[in-house]
């Protein structure tokens, strides 16, 4: 793989490409995640449509259900799930530190139980990079250890160095297939990320991920760590913030020097009803739009926008009807999709800041109040969920049932 920067500084706004056995992907880029090997709802053929170039896949929750092994068989992942362009996949190491006391940690790797079944597995470096490779992947990701938000500096350090040895670990156990990126972390300790960051730029990977923000700290926060991170980075590589999707959010990378982004939140906000707009989020259960004619959006150019009124949308959701999760979906993805294009055509005309701005007068994101009670609402009902699964605690992530 190879990274050809076009546009933008080490710190800064920046335009490539990244050139895989599988395409060529422009950067900035928006990633869909397709947890269990499906973006949920939305078929490859509408991926392609709105504008996705790669997508990323789960190895986790694939490991599980069917394996990796059974994917092998079938010819591998981009064949089993029909999507013929490059695909990025996790380690596992994010949905096995969320498992709470299901799991157990040690130095060598990270035995646990499944969220289905109750299974006893287990998780080390040179395991995660063999069902990654079995998979097919074309970026790998090294298997690493996120501290919590909250956690204390000791803490911190302490995930920290055994990201950096299992990192090393993944490097050695790769055979050469695709390209493996190693994971900073750090916690919320600016010096931890800067020694993170410069630990591992010194392995030469083909390109470096930011692991462990947005996990509850304020927004203010994530930034000052992801240019903590970034600032130790190497420049000629592709820099990957994971778990970043928020509108304001990808722009707020962008502007840092972040150049790939992934997030399961245009279809889980799709799935809920919630769409973006410029303006902000939007309703479609708000009984304020059961008459309204016209698109979500005037001027998107999804398949959603294109063909449905926001009256018919309410209506679907008012009914539970699976097309109202699809159409949601497919426009959440496409806005995602077409901002990175956006940003990208005005980095390259040199005019990012002026479009960053342009966008920020308009858009009205969730205040830290309303995001922390939407994150509150959400792990509860994910803990009543699992509670009455029997299998996970109430501690535990949602990200692992849900992707
Ligand atoms: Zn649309």
């Amino acid at each position: 793989m190879e990274f050809e920067l076009l546009a933008g500084g080490a710190c800064q706004a920046r335009a490539g490409v990244l050139h895989t056995t599988r395409g060529s992907v422009p950067t900035p880029l928006f990633m869909p995640v397709g947890t269990v090997g499906s973006v949920k709802g939305v078929a490859p053929a509408e991926l392609r449509r709105l504008g996705a170039r790669i997508i990323l896949g789960n190895t986790y929750h694939l490991m599980l259900r069917p394996g990796a092994e059974l994917i092998h068989e079938l010819g591998g992942l981009h064949r089993f799930i029909g999507w013929r362009g490059p695909m990025l996949t996790d380690s596992g190491g994010f949905q096995v530190f969320s498992l709470g006391h299901l799991r157990s940690v040690d130095d060598g790797g990270v035995s646990f139980r499944s969220h289905i079944d109750g299974s006893p597995l287990r998780l080390t470096p040179e395991r995660a990079v063999e069902v990654q490779e079995a998979l097919g992947s074309d970026i790998l990701m090294a298997f690493d250890e996120p501290p919590p938000a909250d956690s204390d500096r000791a803490a911190a350090a302490e995930a920290t160095a055994r990201t950096h040895h299992w990192a090393q670990r993944c490097l050695r156990a790769h055979s050469g297939t695709g390209s493996l990126f190693p994971i900073c972390q750090g916690g919320m300790h600016p010096d931890l990320r800067r020694d993170s960051a410069a630990f591992v730029a010194d392995l030469g990977a083909d390109g470096n991920a930011i692991g462990g923000l947005g996990l509850g700290e304020s927004k203010q926060i994530t930034w000052q760590m992801l240019e903590a991170s970034i600032e130790r980075l190497p420049g000629n590589r592709p820099r990957y913030v994971m778990g970043i999707g928020a509108p304001e959010d990808l722009l707020n990378g962008v502007a840092r020097g972040a150049d790939m982004f992934d997030c399961v939140l245009p279809t889980r906000l799709g799935r809920n009803g919630a769409v973006f707009t410029h303006d902000g989020k939007l309703n479609l259960r708000n009984a304020s739009l059961a008459r309204r004619d016209g698109p979500i959006e005037r001027g998107c150019d999804c398949e959603c926008c294109a063909e449905f009124s926001l009256a018919y949308l309410h209506h679907l959701f008012h009914c539970e009807e699976l097309l109202g999760y699809r159409l949601a979906s497919i426009h959440n993805l496409r806005f995602l999709v077409r901002l990175m294009e956006q940003a990208r055509a005005a980095i390259l005309r040199g005019g990012f800041s002026a479009f960053h701005d342009e966008f920020n007068s308009r858009y009205r994101p969730p205040d830290e109040g309303v995001r922390s009670e939407q994150r509150k609402r959400w792990r509860a009902a994910r803990a009543r969920w699992s509670r009455a699964a029997g299998i996970l605690p109430a501690s535990a992530h949602p990200e692992i049932v849900d992707g």
